[in-house]
């Protein structure tokens, strides 16, 4: 073939139905973009025929190229691509395949071009293997995609190596992408292990729960977040925080495809920041609260105290002898000695509680949740007992005390620079007094927490002296006939006079002198209670109270269980009186405990019944023999409707729930009847027996009950 035969042939237009295929062939050919092109198989790939666009391609003319011409397809492919470009067609060609083949020519003005050569071995009119086919430039492709790998790299390489964390995630909470450096902050060993490790976001790695729905709605609403501060959680559990910066991706619909975002470990800033705020609101040498957020917290505190109606104390402290301490060994054991003192204050003082250092040796507690001045009172001496306790200063032992000066909001202020003024006022006070005291602000309440302290005082001597006497008050059922007694602590002061038990046993419940006194009074009954026992025919039961603070410490049932095992009154003639309010606090224990004492063989009795919370619940899910219907139901029901209705209703819930019914406080006859009339089954009170001492009780048994005139006919 020569090249003469590829130029364009003139030709008349073609008759209908003849198609002159050699025309078609050569415009088509001649007008590509691009080169085809017949060679043969040789050292040099020498060209038979180029197509019009050789010149376009190469720079040569196809007459240049052609046959024996100077210059060979193999001297115009680059030196560096010759082999690769030879061993790759020669393959094609042993194989019997097409070939495409990208690779560099130097054009005829000296530049490089990259083609694209795509071709097939076929035989030639004299059965010789050519290679025909065509050839493209595909320079402005390889730019552009070389452009691209360039952008990617640079893009990954940013991502690969910022020093912030760059992640793409579902709205759902998984992640699509992540780099080291999330990997690395988050505490994953790579991002692959990021990705597959940490699949629900809101729940695995925000520590406040709801901080990825808060993420979201941002996005929602904003379309992007900026520096969304939150403390996560790392690979291994630790906690961190980060800020993140992110927006959503959407596509071309506006539908969320993914988040996009930045994160940054601000742990650093953050501490440091919670170290300016500790140093502005802590005193340093002690680590203590300081003037300023105790300031705050008293504030706090009005407000809570005024929620809940409880008292708030603020305490002013001031060590007795610091100063002694402080000229004589030194600041170093001056220092010492502030640390030791705020620590054993700490110690006093619940978690709701502050303790605070106002400078030098002064110091103040704020209580909280009090809602009796005696609980006040008795953590006060609780806090003077740990300051009072000795120290090691120097290599020497010291003793310091201290002199407390009490305020209580509402009645003492009710804002923080008064309360505050007030307590220092009574802390005075308490100064002038003396060392290791306190003093309220209020005086009456110093008469009360004075008289209390002598109170316990005294009660522990008679207790220890085993001076506290016990009277006994009739049970009796509707004939009065006797049938039980309860068992009442007494108590002759040498001064006061009786005292009631509605006054010391609060006393003995705060001050541990509860489980003593209760041990006596149980030792007394028991004997007593044998010794009737032996003289009647018909068993006697005793009614013991215990107080709810028993079942909150210390082994209740072993000791009552020993007492018992110690008296000769068989158990089940024994009955315990307890309150609802043993319910308050762990109720679990309490039931608990309740179960072991009836294992004990004894009765359960409800006292009080109708003044607490009365909840059904109890009534039936507890071991309970007896309900006793407090006092306040029965005073006065003769005359009111309501009480009377309240007193009926309670006595046909007990008699429902198959319990003993015992009524208390029957001062008159028209209580009495009522109550028998009702189905009431035991009585006591006034009416039938003030409490007695031991013998009084003993010659009533003996005489018997009197016959009483009744207006009801007893109920069977
Ligand atoms: P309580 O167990 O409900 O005892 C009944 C109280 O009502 C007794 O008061 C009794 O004297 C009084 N009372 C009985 N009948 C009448 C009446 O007709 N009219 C009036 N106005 N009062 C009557 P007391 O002896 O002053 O005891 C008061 C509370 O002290 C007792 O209430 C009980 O909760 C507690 N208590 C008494 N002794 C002990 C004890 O040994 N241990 C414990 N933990 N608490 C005791
Ligand atoms: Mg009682
Ligand atoms: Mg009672």
């Amino acid at each position: 073939m020569s090249v003469t035969l590829l130029r364009p042939r003139r030709t008349s237009l073609l008759s209908s139905g003849e198609l002159d295929r050699a025309r078609v062939l050569d415009t088509l050919v001649n007008n590509l973009d691009g080169m085809a092109y017949r060679c043969l198989l040789d050292a040099r790939w020498r060209m038979i025929f180029v197509s019009q666009g050789c010149l376009a391609l190469t720079g040569y003319s196809p007459a240049e190229l052609v046959q024996d011409a100077a210059i060979s397809w193999e001297d115009i492919t680059q030196s560096q691509d010759r082999a690769r470009v030879r061993a790759h067609i020669e393959a094609a060609v042993r194989s019997g395949q097409r070939f495409a083949v990208e690779y560099r020519i130097t054009t005829k003005s000296g530049q490089t071009q990259w083609v694209l050569e795509r071709g097939v071995a076929v035989a030639d009119e004299r059965g010789e293997t050519v290679i025909e086919g065509f050839m493209s430039d595909v320079s402005s492709q390889r730019e552009m995609l070389e452009a691209l790998r360039q952008a990617e790299l640079r893009y990954r390489s940013i991502f690969e190596h910022a020093s912030e964390g760059i992640f793409q995630t579902t709205p759902d909470g998984s992640y699509l992408a992540a780099n080291p450096a999330l990997a690395r902050i988050y505490g994953y060993a790579s991002p692959e292990t990021l990705i597959a490790g940490l699949d629900d976001i809101g729940r695995r790695l925000y520590v406040k729960s709801g901080q990825r729905e808060r993420f979201r709605q941002l996005m929602a609403l904003h379309g992007e977040v900026l520096n969304f501060e939150s403390e996560i959680y790392r690979a291994d559990g630790s906690r961190l925080w980060i800020s993140e910066n992110a927006h959503a991706v959407r596509d071309a619909h506006g539908q969320l495809l993914y988040y996009e975002g930045t994160v940054q470990d601000i742990s650093e800033r953050k501490s440091y920041q919670e170290q300016l705020e500790r140093q502005a609101n802590h005193d340093m040498l002690t680590g203590l609260p300081n003037r300023i957020l105790l300031a705050d917290r008293i504030g706090q505190g009005i407000a809570r105290a005024a929620r809940l109606g409880y008292f708030l104390a603020v305490v002013f402290i001031d060590l007795d002898n610091f100063k002694f301490i402080n000229d004589s060994l030194g600041h170093g054991a001056g220092d010492e000695l502030l640390k030791e003192v705020a620590s054993r204050l700490r110690q006093c003082v619940r978690h709701s509680d502050t303790v605070a250092r106002l400078g030098g040796d002064e110091f103040v507690l704020l209580l909280t949740d009090h809602y009796r001045v005696q609980s006040i009172i008795q953590q006060l001496r609780r806090v003077l007992a740990e300051i009072a306790r000795p120290l090691k200063l120097a290599g020497r032992e010291f003793q310091i005390g201290a002199s407390l000066g009490v305020a209580l909001c509402p009645q003492d202020g009710a804002d923080a620079a008064t309360l505050l003024r007030h307590a220092d006022i009574a802390m005075y006070a308490a100064k002038s007094r003396g060392r290791n005291n306190f003093q309220f602000f209020t005086a009456e309440l110093n008469r009360v927490a004075a008289e209390r302290l002598d109170l316990e005082a005294a009660l522990r001597r008679t207790i220890e002296q085993d001076g506290l006497d016990v009277h006994y008050q009739a049970k009796m059922d509707h004939r009065r006939r006797i049938v039980g007694v309860e068992a009442l602590v007494r108590w002759q002061h040498p001064d006061l006079g009786a005292i009631s038990p509605d006054r010391f046993i609060p006393i003995a419940e705060e001050s541990g002198l509860i489980m003593p006194l209760t041990v006596a009074v149980l030792r007394r009954a028991l004997a007593a209670a044998h010794e009737w026992n032996q003289r009647r025919s018909t068993p006697l039961h005793l009614a013991v109270n215990l107080s709810p603070r028993l079942f909150q410490s210390g082994d209740l049932v072993g000791q009552l269980a020993a007492l018992i095992s110690e008296s000769q009154l068989p158990p089940g003639l024994l009955e315990f009186e307890i309150t609802e309010s043993v319910f308050i606090g762990d109720s679990e224990r309490a039931v608990r405990l309740l179960g072991q004492l009836k294992d004990l063989g004894v009765l359960l009795a409800l006292d009080d019944f109708g003044t607490g919370y009365s909840s059904l619940s109890y009534l039936r899910n507890l071991p309970l023999d007896i309900i006793k219907i407090d006092r306040s139901l029965v005073t006065g029901l003769e005359h009111e409707e309501d009480l009377a209705m309240i007193a009926r209703a309670v006595i046909s819930l007990g008699q429902s729930l198959r319990k003993t019914v015992v009524a208390e406080g029957v001062e008159n006859q028209a209580q009495f009847d009522f109550l028998r009339y009702q189905g009431c089954h035991e009585f006591q009170g006034y009416l039938l027996s003030r409490p007695l001492p031991q013998d009084g009780f003993t010659a009533l048994l003996e005489q018997g009950a009197p016959a009483t005139p009744s207006s009801f006919q007893p109920l069977g």
